[in-house]
């Protein structure tokens, strides 16, 4: 019967073609330009750049460019590279200026395509990055590509994980940038943890072009290293307690500047809170219990055992210490953001790939992009076989092992795909036993495995991969060298075979799309047993119903097109329920991305010294009227050990603890001025010494650690939030509007213990002077030698900052 429906469609264009339809006019407009561009001499090349670039400042806007920007380049590819683009690829650069996913298909060459996009945007002289899959494809796209834009007379450059700070900064402020998303986002978290603008590598974001951008759909990203510190301040020291600890650290070496409260032992403030916390809060069967030598947490909601999970800031530690087992190394979260809130902070965004229209609803969903899906240049005549299904997993196998034997015997290349290192080891110990000879590849080297994929298209060639090793390079028929492309033509070209179908339709065509490039022969199969991960857990009744009926016996399969649709219900099923994943996590980190788009901000402000603010006496304002408030409520309750706990808190060895007595005991104008006068004092003494500049940057140096470790705190606390907050989702709570609730508190108190930290640390800060050679501490705080040594503006005395390298 007819399908109405289909007829429709022949009448209706889709929305796709639409869209191509719109771009093959422009298409067409850069192709006239194509006799013009010819005739430039080449030292012309750069001057069309500049003209181009100042068309641009008196008010063009690169749309009215592209076509003539496009010519341009694709007359420079084809000088340097002798890659004249396709249309198709044309078509492809115009999707990507105008935001979106180009969908092309392996080997349509998507390199060559961003030159396209990247070169027009550079244009405006804001940069543009280009997100590639490993640090390999950054350097290689970057040395080849960058002779055509260096021939247009523009600058290019790659980011790698070993390069230094002043690399990276040179190669962000070159015009086009090739680097990895994980360098990318490590460099915005670590940017975001500096000191001075000067320190910072990276320009604004831009404009990014993401190649293979299915692939950055679901990790996240996160900075780590191995300092510890303070989540809660429910446990205080006395000052007797003070003077205990500080002898400890300093016999055991480890006291910095004699002061428990220097910024500089920070983190030993924090050891001892969580040990106190470990000790003295933390109960052994109510919180945690020691199993086998670990301390399982257990849920204070619902009295699960959470095996595996480890409370964080260094308390896990502090319990495995109480508990006298072995206490293990912590990672710690610095900062962390996904790829999606990541690439979000773009001013523009596109990308490309072979394989997006499975996930399109996804992309469009997440990042705002559409996809276009780009016809091939040359027709695909790749044979796509239909699943051979089987029952058992051995029969499976050695269905796999006879079609690589019988490929193999005839020379014809084989790429197997496997889905992890230990299924590609498997069948590796299943190939040796037949002799067969064959390399596997696990995405350890890239550089090496490049090599070996390049050839992958050789005569005899037998490869087994998982999806992601070797991805973004080509393989051609025949080898690198072509030497054996007619041989191999003639062998039926490269055949791909999947050892079972993978967690999503996207991977499997990735697989099949190895093969077959560019109008290639080529050949793809994929083989699949019940007892596949996939079959058991998302295989359908009706499809086992289905298979008895056909009548499959031991050793038989069965291949059939119902089956391959079958199979990709399926694979809908896995792949929507990992969107759902992905989903929820987005809205969790939704979030934290809120608050990290705040605290980021506040933190440049404070860098950039741009708002004329003085944030000390700020803060100290809002401290007082703080206490006061507090104050006034501790009159009505004298017996509460609240207020005198958060003013020693708050003032710390600033006082003794007569003064303590006192203000305690005193009215509220007593002591708010008493508090104010040490406070003012106290800067008076360092901006003596030091000068009122760099009295205001030690300052400032000082609250942006403070906001730094803090936010550190935050987003553990949160990390740790999240995780336990799913195991509390029972009845009519939904887990993330409690996360919602419970993230905007801890975000409010987290700002109220800046500026209480602030005041804190500008309260206990002294000053002693210091000459090169020597510590020699001024009289006036000989017997209080708590601080930190700098050189002073006139480069003798010295003085405060801490961790003030640049001055030092
Ligand atoms: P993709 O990333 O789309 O899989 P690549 O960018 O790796 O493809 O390109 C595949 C191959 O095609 C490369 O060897 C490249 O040099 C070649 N190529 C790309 N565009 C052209 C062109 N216009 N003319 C000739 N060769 C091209
Ligand atoms: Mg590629």
């Amino acid at each position: 019967m007819l399908n109405p429906l289909n007829i429709i469609s022949k009448f209706i264009k889709s929305g796709n073609q639409k869209e191509l339809d719109r771009i093959q006019k422009i298409v067409e407009e850069i192709n006239l330009k194509e006799s013009k561009v010819s005739k430039f001499e080449d030292n012309e090349f750069p001057l069309r750049t500049n003209e181009f670039i100042s068309r641009l400042k008196n008010g063009e806007k690169l749309n009215d460019i592209l076509p003539e920007a496009f010519a341009l380049v694709r007359e420079a590819s084809k000088r340097i590279n002798n890659e004249r683009h396709f249309d198709v690829q044309l078509i492809g650069g115009i999707a990507l200026h105008e935001n979106k996913i180009a969908e092309m298909k392996t080997g349509e060459g998507k390199t060559l395509t961003i030159v396209l996009a990247a070169y027009l945007n550079a244009l405006e002289k804001k940069g543009v990055h280009i997100v590639t899959v490993n640090d390999y494809l950054a350097k290689r796209d970057s040395i080849n590509m960058g002779k055509i834009y260096n021939f247009l007379g523009l600058s290019c450059g790659y980011i790698n994980s070993n390069q230094s700070d002043e690399e990276r900064k040179e190669n962000y402020n070159k015009d086009i940038t090739y680097a990895t998303n994980s360098e990318l986002g490590f460099d915005f978290l670590r940017d975001n943890m500096k000191y001075s603008k000067n320190e910072m590598v990276l320009r604004k974001h831009n404009f990014a072009i993401v190649d293979e951008i299915d692939s950055k759909l679901i990790k996240n990203l996160k900075q780590t290293d191995f300092d510890l510190d303070e989540k809660e301040k429910n446990i205080l020291l006395t000052n007797e307690g003070i003077d205990n600890v500080e002898k400890i650290f300093s016999d055991a070496g480890i006291l910095k500047n004699n002061n428990f409260y220097d910024p500089e032992n920070l983190h030993l403030v924090h050891h001892v809170n969580q040990a106190l916390r470990a000790n003295y809060l933390f109960e052994n069967g109510r919180d945690y219990i020691v199993k086998d030598n670990e301390i399982i947490i257990i849920d204070e909601q619902t009295g699960r055992q959470l095996p595996g999970r480890r409370f964080g800031d260094g308390l896990h530690q502090s319990l495995e210490a109480k508990e006298k087992i072995e206490v293990k190394a912590e990672n710690q979260t610095l900062a962390s953001i996904t790829y999606q809130n990541f690439f979000k902070l773009y001013d523009k965004l596109a990308g490309c790939t072979g394989t997006a229209q499975t996930e399109s609803a996804e992309f469009f969903e997440i990042y705002n992009l559409p996809v276009l899906q780009i016809p091939t240049n040359k027709e695909m005549i790749r044979n796509d076989l239909n699943d051979q299904i089987f029952r058992t997993g051995l029969e499976k196998d050695n269905a796999i092992i006879q079609k690589i034997k019988e490929c193999n015997e005839i020379g014809q290349p084989l790429l197997v795909f496997t889905s992890s290192i230990n299924k590609s080891e498997h069948y590796s110990n299943l190939l040796e036993k037949e002799k067969i000879k064959h390399i596997v590849l696990n995405a350890k080297n890239h550089e090496k495995e490049a090599e070996i994929i390049a050839n992958a298209g050789k005569t005899n060639s037998v490869i087994i991969t998982t999806s992601i090793s070797g991805r973004g390079v080509d393989i051609k028929l025949g080898g690198q060298d072509q030497s054996e492309k007619e041989d191999v033509k003639k062998r039926g070209g490269l055949f791909v075979i999947g050892t079972e179908r993978m967690e999503s339709r996207r991977v499997d065509n990735q697989a099949r799309g190895r093969s077959g490039r560019q109008g290639d022969e080529g050949s793809s199969i994929f083989f699949v047993s019940l007892e596949d991960d996939l079959m058991r857990l998302f295989g359908s009744e009706t499809m086992n119903s289905m298979l008895e009926k056909l009548g499959l016996k031991d050793g038989e399969s069965i291949d059939h097109p119902w089956i391959n649709k079958a199979i990709e219900r399926a694979q809908q099923k896995v792949e929507a329920r990992n969107f759902d994943i992905r989903k929820t996590l987005i809205k969790f980190d939704n979030v934290l991305n809120d608050q990290r788009h705040v605290i980021f901000e506040q933190r440049k402000n404070v860098i950039d010294g741009k708002e004329d603010e003085n944030y000390s006496d700020i803060f100290l304002e809002e401290v007082l009227e703080n206490l006061k408030r507090q104050k006034i409520l501790h009159e009505k309750s004298p017996n509460s050990k609240e207020f005198p706990k958060a003013l020693k808190q708050t003032l710390g060895k600033s006082i003794t603890d007569d003064e303590l007595g006192e203000i305690l005991n005193s009215d509220l104008k007593t002591m708010e001025k008493k508090i104010k006068d040490k406070f003012i004092s106290n800067r008076d003494e360092r901006n003596n010494l030091l000068g009122i500049e760099q009295g205001k940057e030690i300052e400032k140096r000082i609250l942006v650690q403070i906001i730094d470790q803090n936010w550190k705190s935050h987003i553990q606390y949160l990390e740790q939030l999240r995780q336990v907050i799913g195991l509390r989702s029972y009845g009519q709570r939904d887990p993330l509007v409690e996360y919602k609730k419970e993230a905007f508190l801890l975000f409010e108190n987290l700002l109220g213990k800046l500026k209480t930290d602030l005041v804190t640390m500008l309260l206990n800060l002294r000053i002693i002077e210091k000459d090169d050679s020597k510590t020699k501490t001024s009289d006036n705080i000989k017997n209080d030698p708590k601080c930190l040594l700098v050189k002073n503006k006139e480069g003798k005395t010295a003085a405060v900052p801490y961790k003030l390298k640049n001055h030092c």
